[in-house]
């Protein structure tokens, strides 16, 4: 039995870095190229595992090699694997391009997780229904993803949805209204609630907006600057403790791996924030997507000898 299940998307990235950007029909050589784990769903449990907890994912894979590839990698990192194969279709794939000053165009192919119907979660609602805690985001069809969440809430499990990538248009709220709590970064806060953050108070405010929608509880990631949440009476902020980032991707990720982790252990709200802004401000500092989440050690010895800003609650 797992505390946490993910319900989720699982990816090959094919990352190049480029010179220069090309010009179209132009061929540029790669300076370096690396296949590796990808995909918000298998971010987010590899990021869990790492830290010690029994974590399941539930996704969809092609029957081709690159499915192998990640499936072989999602084993290390020590997952209970409820992947679907699906013939005919191939592996999710995002092809990201990095420039010659760490800006990246990614592109993305979902392949066999846009495959996931309402019918395949339902028949892995046991791992979902002895869970605490149920992980979500937007790179599967918004249907599987509410099947995940009604059965998680019939059960009394604790639904956290990440709303990225952004969905076009934005749900409304008798869609968000199916999770407990939202973690958005500024930019998918913004389109919900119609404020763009610039601060953390900002985001303060923008968290209490989001939760009169329906979630009883709201994140606001905001990069470099740290989170802000109002979850049930509970509101404040924490800033990000000052590091040098070398790759941001995946940082969202781990921050939602590392909150459900202590979550389900039964810390507080407050202390879950504490660990995921610090746990995503070290992933920060690791080149790589699921590559980047740090073990439970790493984390604490980064805690101790960073002087990690305090929490503000109100
Ligand atoms: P996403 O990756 O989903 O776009 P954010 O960019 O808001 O989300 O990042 C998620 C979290 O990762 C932030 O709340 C923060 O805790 C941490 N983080 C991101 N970028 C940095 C950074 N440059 N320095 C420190 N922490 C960061």
């Amino acid at each position: 039995m797992s505390d946490i299940v993910v319900v989720g998307s699982v990816n090959i990235d094919l990352t190049t870095h480029l010179p220069r950007w090309p010009q179209i029909g132009e061929t540029v050589t790669a300076t370096r190229t690396q296949a590796g784990l990808g995909g918000k769903g298998a971010n987010q449990a590899v990021a869990a595992a790492r830290l010690g907890a029994k974590v399941s994912l539930i996704g969809a894979v092609g029957a081709d090699g690159f499915g192998q590839q990640v499936t072989a990698l999602l084993t290390e990192a020590n997952l209970d694997l409820i992947l679907e194969t699906r013939p005919g279709e191939a592996t999710g794939m995002a092809f990201i391009d990095v420039g010659p000053g760490g800006d990246n165009i990614i592109r993305l192919a979902p392949g066999a997780n846009a495959s996931l119907t309402p019918d395949i979660i339902l028949r892995h609602a046991p791992s979902i229904a002895r869970a605490k805690i149920l992980l979500l985001q937007n790179e599967i069809p918004l249907a599987a993803s509410l099947q995940a969440a009604q059965i998680a809430r019939r059960h009394g499990v604790t639904v956290i949805m990440d709303p990225a990538p952004a969905p076009q248009p934005m749900w409304a709220a008798d869609t968000l209204a199916h999770f407990d709590i939202l973690t958005p970064n500024a930019h998918e806060a913004a389109l919900i609630s119609g404020h763009t953050p610039h601060s953390l108070i900002e985001g303060e405010m923008t968290a209490s907006a989001l939760t009169r929608l329906g979630p009883r509880g709201a994140i606001v990631t905001m990069g470099a600057q740290g989170a802000a949440w109002q979850i049930d009476a509970s509101r404040g902020h924490k800033a990000a403790p000052k590091v040098k980032a070398v790759d941001t991707v995946g940082a969202g990720d781990c921050f939602n791996g590392t909150l459900a982790v202590f979550l389900a252990e039964g810390a507080t709200p407050e202390q879950a924030i504490q660990m995921a802004v610090d746990a995503a401000a070290l992933a920060t500092t690791r080149a790589g997507a699921a590559a980047a989440a740090p073990k439970l050690s790493d984390l604490l010895g980064f805690q101790a000898e960073q002087a990690s800003p305090p929490l503000t609650t109100h």
